[in-house]
């Protein structure tokens, strides 16, 4: 794979930032965007922009059929069985609001046990939070081990026939953990609870397959594979989302209206009031047509080598404490320096034209279990070059010299 040519593809990765290059270590937070999906929106709102669905006019059937086949693209993308299974969001965070809201109000009860883990995104445990608050539900957690691992032996006591609800990420955004997603959705099966996934470290990272996962729900954002921001999806299993009510109320999701009462169009469009955003759905497919392009597997093995490169040269640095699984890990490494606070640290490394992430990372606990006031991150993709990690090696030793 030319590498260095699909690095041309990112405009904005070519400037300087206070007197050096960039380097771009914020992927986790962010993907950059290739020429082709910056094109793509530009030429949507050059060219076809309408709004779509209703329209009998040229642009409006346009921009339909651009919207409508990025359904397919995101249901072949992940592995579902239909294009009906997928439903526009504006991220993992409203995915997971989506079901914790309305699968939720359906079919939880007080009592009932929702199961998540030590190692959540706040977006994959407010939300279930909530709805224990309003089901009389109880939320449990599978504990994390000191090595960045699900503490597994506790599944058997766990994972009762009262989990209703079993939820996770598949690659944590603070560890790099990769969970074993399938045997945990097959455990949760066993005791009839629904499952959904939180993928938003892992589609256009690794290939996906949501039917081999055997989860329910799974919920992914655009923003981190290239696509805008504001845009992603839930994957619903279609049985479950025929079954479940509308969310928001307003046009697309109605057949019929009436002063009284409406009834509501089958899934997806029950789920996908108002306008959407349209151009963000373009941009997604773009998206998706350009990771394909360059293969969702050689991307997987691209960003294993950026991060055990990172990981081995990292584990080098005097006072550093390297946290998550060794191997296998997604495409980044969190960190606490003894002499540094991870503010200070990502403040320096700015100075320096590197762009790392300091803090909590938005999972709040699992610092507490790892006892840190948040870790410095570094997360890659397969844009980044074996040359940026050395420089960004070169930047933690000068801060380890500034900070000692
Ligand atoms: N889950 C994980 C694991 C994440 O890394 C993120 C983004 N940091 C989210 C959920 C939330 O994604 P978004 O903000 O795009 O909704």
């Amino acid at each position: 794979m030319d590498w260095p040519r699909i690095r041309t593809d990112f405009p904005i990765l070519d400037q300087q930032v206070h007197g050096h290059p960039l380097v771009y270590f914020d992927n986790a937070a962010s993907s950059q965007k290739p020429r082709s999906v910056i094109e793509a929106l530009v030429h949507y709102y050059q060219c076809d922009n309408a709004n779509v669905h209703r329209g009998l006019h040229e642009l409006s059937m346009r921009a339909t059929d651009a919207f409508e086949a990025v359904r397919g693209k995101v249901a072949r993308l992940i592995g579902a069985a239909r294009e009906e299974e997928i439903v526009f969001t504006r991220g993992t965070t409203e995915s997971v609001n989506l079901v914790a809201q309305i699968w939720a109000q359906q079919f939880l009860k007080a009592g009932d046990v929702i199961l998540l883990t030590g190692m959540e995104h706040h977006s994959n445990l407010v939300p279930w939070q909530l709805a224990a608050k309003r089901s009389g539900a109880v939320l449990k957690h599978i504990p994390v081990l000191e090595d960045g691992t699900l503490d597994l032996s506790t599944l058997d006591s766990l994972m009762t026939e009262q989990v209703k609800v079993f939820s996770c990420v598949h690659i944590s955004n603070s560890l790099g953990t990769m969970n074993p997603v399938r045997e945990l959705c097959a455990r949760a099966r066993a005791v009839g609870a629904m499952t959904l996934i939180d993928g938003a470290q892992a589609v256009g990272h690794v290939p996906v397959d949501v039917q081999a996962i055997g989860c329910d729900f799974y919920a992914f954002s655009g923003h981190k594979m290239c696509a805008p921001t504001g845009i992603g999806a839930l994957y619903g299993r279609y049985a479950l989302l025929e079954s479940m009510d509308p969310w928001h109320g307003g046009g697309e999701m109605i057949n019929r209206v009436t002063l009284e009462t409406s009834d509501y169009k089958a899934p997806p469009a029950r789920f996908e009031a108002g306008t959407p955003d349209i151009a963000g759905v373009i941009g997604l497919g773009a998206a998706i047509d350009y990771l394909n392009s360059i293969g969702i597997a050689a991307i997987e093995a691209r960003c294993a080598e950026l991060t055990k490169l990172a990981y081995t040269r990292m584990s080098e640095l005097p006072g550093i404490r390297l946290l998550g699984p060794e191997s296998p890990r997604g495409a980044l490494v969190a960190f606490a320096l003894e002499c540094a606070h991870p503010h200070d640290l990502v403040e320096f490394a700015n100075t320096q034209g590197l762009a790392l992430r300091g803090g909590h990372h938005c999972t709040q606990p699992l610092m507490k279990r790892f006892k840190v006031p948040g870790t410095s991150r570094a997360s890659f993709y397969f844009y980044n070059t074996e040359a940026e990690v050395e420089r960004m090696m070169d930047i933690l030793h000068q801060a380890v010299t500034f900070f000692s």
